[in-house]
């Protein structure tokens, strides 16, 4: 299969990388080795023969002097003289010197004295073309003090060597190291392309599949560990797709019995009342009431739908302020008083400690309510509730316990996810959205609460939930 190129793939992206990397690296090589290393080499030439020169000037006078001379000029291999004020060289001397007094050029020694004088060191070094060798030299003087007779001079003198063949050398060497690293990187850049995006294009396939609506789809992991924690991610966000997909489906297969039935009903009442019982009024009271009902009984249902969207958006902008839990419970119960007088019902409400908290006193209230509205819904012939408040040190405790149906062990994790409605055969009496417990959990966990349940088949349920007194703490 031919790729084509793509100027904003990872493919080209690491092959541009790569190769300014190595251009960079062999322009600074060849900056270094050729450009500069004529002057490089010059002064670092002139650095080497001023430190041997200070050193031999610092020891001048004493015993070691003049053995130091001679092992420097042999071992750096340049010529070092001392010459007197006329230039006449007065060490090294060998006998025959006695006859011939050498000395330096005149030209030559001029120079040499003007640029000593003219420094503010008390020694100079410079280059300077030899008249008869054709060639650079460098050179060194200072002055020797000598306490009762007129001064001596140092005089270092050696030859810059031409250095060309070894720059033509490096030349080479580096065309043949700047070829085989643009080749090098190249490669590695290609082989580590391929290798960082094979899991990424796996991931991209697999997210397509999912995009077209695959829920079984599997993100396989890769070779890195960034990878790994993408197709983490991806799977845990599939699953909760999956889940939801599911609940959505529930959701509106109840949804569509709950708002039928209702529907149905107030239809064939409402033709009952106008053909049969309009003019007998028991019976037509008695078919509107059923009619009033169910027109409750849908507009509760499309209030708690549209509760969750709204409370879920507000949940983002709290009304925080201090109130008491335990006075919230209690008003929220005579909301529920016609239960206790008209259906035998008995809720008692215990508290201990103090039930202040800081917190979103309706958003609370609704979750309270909704919590009792189950407990009342799901209780069987045993209409006992009993509600505890219990303010902790740093927490307060709400629980609500009832003696109903209870929950199945395995529908316990699915009861707080929106739609979830336990049990999938619904009594007409229970027709519930399955909101109510979703709401209650998004709630208690903006206040940085938890929730939880305790509960047997058949025996009852035990609903309790945690909120921090201070919610930001
Ligand atoms: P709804 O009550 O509208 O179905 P909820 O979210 O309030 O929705 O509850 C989800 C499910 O949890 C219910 O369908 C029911 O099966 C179960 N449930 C909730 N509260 C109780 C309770 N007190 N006793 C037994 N089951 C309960």
């Amino acid at each position: 299969m031919r790729e084509s190129i793509h100027t904003k793939s990872l493919n080209f992206k690491l092959w541009t990388y790569f190769m300014i990397f190595a251009a960079i690296i062999m322009i600074l090589l060849w900056l270094l080795q050729i450009v500069f290393i004529n002057s490089y080499y010059e002064t670092m030439k002139i650095n080497e023969i001023r430190k041997i020169g200070n050193e031999l000037v610092s020891i001048y006078g004493t015993e070691d002097f003049e053995q130091q001379l001679l092992e420097k000029s042999f071992s750096e291999g340049i010529v070092i003289n001392i010459l007197d004020q006329n230039g006449s060289v007065v060490y090294p001397l060998d006998i025959m010197d006695l006859v011939r007094r050498p000395r330096l050029q005149s030209a030559a020694f001029s120079e040499f004295l003007n640029k000593l004088y003219i420094t503010e060191e008390n020694f100079t070094v410079y280059t300077r073309s030899h008249e008869s060798l054709d060639a650079e030299t460098i050179v060194y003087g200072a002055i020797l003090q000598n306490e009762n007779s007129p001064n001596y001079f140092l005089f270092i003198n050696t030859m810059l060597e031409p250095i060309d063949s070894t720059v033509n050398v490096l030349k080479n060497q580096l065309v043949i190291i700047t070829i085989i690293s643009l080749i090098l990187s190249m490669g590695l850049s290609l082989f580590l392309s391929r290798k960082l995006s094979r899991p990424i294009t796996r991931l991209t396939t697999s997210a397509k599949g999912l995009g077209e609506g695959r829920y079984d789809i599997e993100f396989k992991k890769g070779d890195y560990l960034e990878v790994d924690n993408l197709a983490d991610t991806l799977n845990q966000a599939t699953s909760e797709l999956k889940k939801s997909e599911e609940l959505r489906r529930d959701f509106i297969a109840n949804v569509t019995h709950d708002l039928k039935t209702p529907l149905t009903l107030i239809k064939s009442y409402g033709e009952m009342v106008r053909d049969i019982s309009g003019d007998n009024p028991e019976k037509r009271e008695a078919h509107l009431n059923t009619i009033i009902q169910e027109t409750d009984r849908l507009s509760r249902l499309v209030d708690d739908m549209l509760d969750l969207t709204k409370v879920q958006s507000e949940l983002r902008e709290m009304k925080v302020e201090k109130f008491d839990i335990l006075e919230e419970t209690n008003s929220v119960l005579e909301r529920f008083s016609y239960f206790r007088e008209q259906e035998g019902f008995q809720i008692s409400v215990e508290a201990h400690g103090d039930t202040n908290i800081h917190g979103d006193r309706l958003k609370i209230s609704q979750a309270i309510y909704n919590l009792i509205n189950n407990s009342i819904n799901y209780s069987l012939l045993d209409k006992k509730i009993i509600i505890n408040v219990d303010g902790q040190e740093s927490r307060v405790k709400f629980s609500i316990k009832d003696f109903g149906q209870g929950i199945l062990e395995e529908e316990k994790d699915y009861i707080w996810d929106r739609y979830y409605r336990g049990g999938k055969s619904h009594t007409r009496k229970k027709a519930g959205s399955g909101i109510g417990l979703s709401l209650v959990k998004s709630i208690v966990q903006a206040h940085n609460g938890q929730v939880g349940v305790e509960s047997k088949a058949g025996e009852g349920s035990l609903f309790w939930f945690i909120l921090p007194r201070n919610m930001n703490e």
